[in-house]
C-alpha cells in the first residue's frame, strides 16, 4: 500500500485510506495496532468511518465532509461545514454536558473530524420505528435545547461576542439547502420534489393551490434567514439524536447557524409526529398502539411544556442585558420563540411529505392507503401549524393539532 498524503490535498478517503489516516496523522491508537474500519454513514451528506481496535477494545469515529452531498452531486457543499460541525460540538459540549459526542480532533486539510464512538446508542428514528419508547428523551432535549439556545443569544451573551460566534458560524451552503428544501420547493410543482403517487393530488389541492399558506411560508423564511436569535443546530430530527434507555446524544450540528431558536424545537416536534403517524397507521395490536402513542403524546407535550419551564427558569437565573429584563418582555419573547417553533413545525411536516429528503417513518409504511392518511394528516397538521402558528403555546395544544384529525 503506498503512502497517501494527508497533509498537502484534501481528497475524500476510502476505509484503507483512513486506517492509514488513523495511524499516521492522530495519535489515538498505537502505531501498530490492527484496526477495522468500516463506513458506516447514511445521512444524505457527509462519509462516517468507524474504527475498531480489537486488542485494547478502542474505537473511534471519523467523520468527512464530502465535496458533494450523498443524496445528490447537484448540491455542492462547503466542507468548510466540517470546521462548523466540531466547533460547535465542542461549545455544545460545555453549554449541554454529556450531551453531544466527545470531538478529539479537527483536521482543516481533509475535513474531517474524530469523535466518541456511540455505537451502543441507537438512532432514535431506528429505535421509534421499532416502537421503542426513550421516557427521558423530553427531560435530555430540552436541557439540550434551553442551555445552547439561551446561552448563545443576546439576552444573555456579551453582544459583541455573539456577533463574533455569528461571524464563525455563518454558513451559507447548508443555509441555502434549508432555505430551498424546507420553505420554498415543497410549496410548488418544483421537479426536485419527491411526492408519492398516491398523495400527488392530496398535495396539488391542500398545498400547492393555497395562496395564503405560500405567503406565509415566505414570511418563515425570511425570519429563518434574518432572526440571529440564537445559534441554533438546524437538523434537529430523530436522524440526529442517539439514545440508549438512559441517555441521550445530540449529533450532527454540521447546520449550524444563527437562525431562530424556536426552529430546532418545531423540528423535534414534527419528527415525533413522524413517529406517531407511524405508529398509528403500522402497529396492529391495539393495546400496543395505545401505549406506544401515549408515550408519544407526552413526549410531544413535554417537550413543549419543559422547554418552557426550563427556559423560564434559565432567563430568571440569568445575568441578563438591561433591556430584556424590562416587565413584559420575556413573554413576548418567548410568544415569539413559539410561534416560530409551530411555524417550523408546519414547515417540516410537509417538506418531509413532499420534498426531496423524506423520513422512513413515512415511506416505510407498505400499505398505499396507510401510507396516504398518514401523509395526509401531516400535510394537514403543517398547514394548521404555520397559519394558526400565533395561537400555541402549550404542548397539549401542539399535539391536538394532530389527534383532531385523526
Ligand atoms: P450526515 O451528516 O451525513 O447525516 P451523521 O452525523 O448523521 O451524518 O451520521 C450518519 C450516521 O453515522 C448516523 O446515523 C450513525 O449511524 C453513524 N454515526 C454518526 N456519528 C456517530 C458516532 N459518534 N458514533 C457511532 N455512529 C455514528
Ligand atoms: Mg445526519
Ligand atoms: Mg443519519
Ligand atoms: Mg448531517
Amino acid at each position: 500500500m503506498t503512502q497517501k498524503d494527508f497533509e498537502s490535498a484534501y481528497f475524500t478517503m476510502n476505509e484503507d485510506d483512513v486506517r492509514q489516516y488513523v495511524l499516521t496523522q492522530m495519535t489515538y491508537f498505537d502505531k501498530d495496532a490492527e484496526l477495522e474500519v468500516n463506513e458506516i454513514g447514511d445521512g444524505n451528506l457527509n462519509y462516517v468511518f468507524l474504527i475498531k481496535e480489537r486488542k485494547m477494545n478502542r474505537s473511534l469515529i471519523i467523520k468527512q465532509a464530502g465535496p458533494v452531498a450523498r443524496i445528490s452531486d447537484e448540491f455542492v457543499v462547503s466542507p468548510d461545514r466540517n470546521r462548523i460541525e466540531y466547533d460547535i460540538l465542542k461549545l455544545q459540549g460545555e453549554s449541554a454536558p454529556g450531551l453531544v459526542p466527545k470531538v478529539y480532533h479537527y483536521d482543516p486539510i481533509m475535513n474531517c473530524m474524530s469523535m466518541e464512538d456511540l455505537s451502543d446508542h441507537q438512532i432514535m428514528r431506528d429505535a421509534l420505528m421499532e416502537k421503542k419508547t426513550f421516557p427521558n428523551f423530553a427531560d435530555h432535549i430540552t436541557t439540550f435545547m434551553v442551555n445552547t439556545l439561551l446561552n448563545t443569544s443576546d439576552v444573555v451573551m456579551n453582544h459583541k461576542e455573539k456577533k463574533a460566534l455569528v461571524k464563525s458560524f455563518v454558513n451559507p451552503d447548508l443555509c441555502e439547502i434549508s432555505e430551498d428544501l424546507v420553505f420554498t420547493e415543497p410549496f410548488y410543482d418544483c421537479p426536485r420534489n419527491d411526492v408519492f403517487k398516491g398523495s400527488k393530488e392530496v398535495v396539488e389541492n391542500l398545498i400547492w393551490s393555497d395562496e395564503q399558506l405560500k405567503l406565509e411560508t415566505a414570511k418563515l423564511k425570511f425570519e429563518f434567514m434574518t432572526n440571529a436569535q440564537s445559534l441554533i443546530h438546524g437538523d434537529l430530527h430523530t436522524g440526529s439524536v442517539f439514545v440508549t434507555k438512559d441517555s441521550t446524544k445530540i449529533i450532527d450540528p454540521e447546520f449550524a447557524f444563527y437562525g431562530p431558536a424556536g426552529y430546532d424545537v418545531g423540528n423535534v416536534i414534527a419528527n415525533l409526529i413522524f413517529a406517531y403517524m407511524n405508529g398509528f397507521v403500522t402497529i396492529e395490536n391495539e393495546q400496543d398502539k395505545k401505549s406506544y402513542l401515549a408515550y408519544l403524546s407526552q413526549t410531544i407535550i413535554e417537550v413543549v411544556d419543559l422547554f418552557k419551564a426550563k427556559f423560564e427558569i434559565a432567563w430568571r437565573k440569568a445575568d441578563k442585558e438591561r433591556t430584556a429584563e424590562y416587565s413584559g418582555f420575556y413573554n413576548y419573547y418567548m410568544s415569539r420563540l413559539l410561534k416560530d417553533t409551530a411555524g417550523t413545525a408546519g414547515c417540516e411536516l410537509i417538506r418531509r411529505t413532499v420534498g426531496i429528503a423524506h423520513v422512513k417513518d413515512l415511506t416505510v409504511i407498505q400499505n398505499h392507503e396507510q401510507r396516504i392518511y398518514a401523509e395526509t394528516i401531516c400535510l394537514k397538521a403543517g398547514k394548521t401549524f404555520i397559519l394558526e402558528r400565533e395561537t400555541f403555546s402549550t404542548g397539549e395544544e401542539f399535539l391536538n393539532v394532530v389527534t383532531k384529525l385523526l
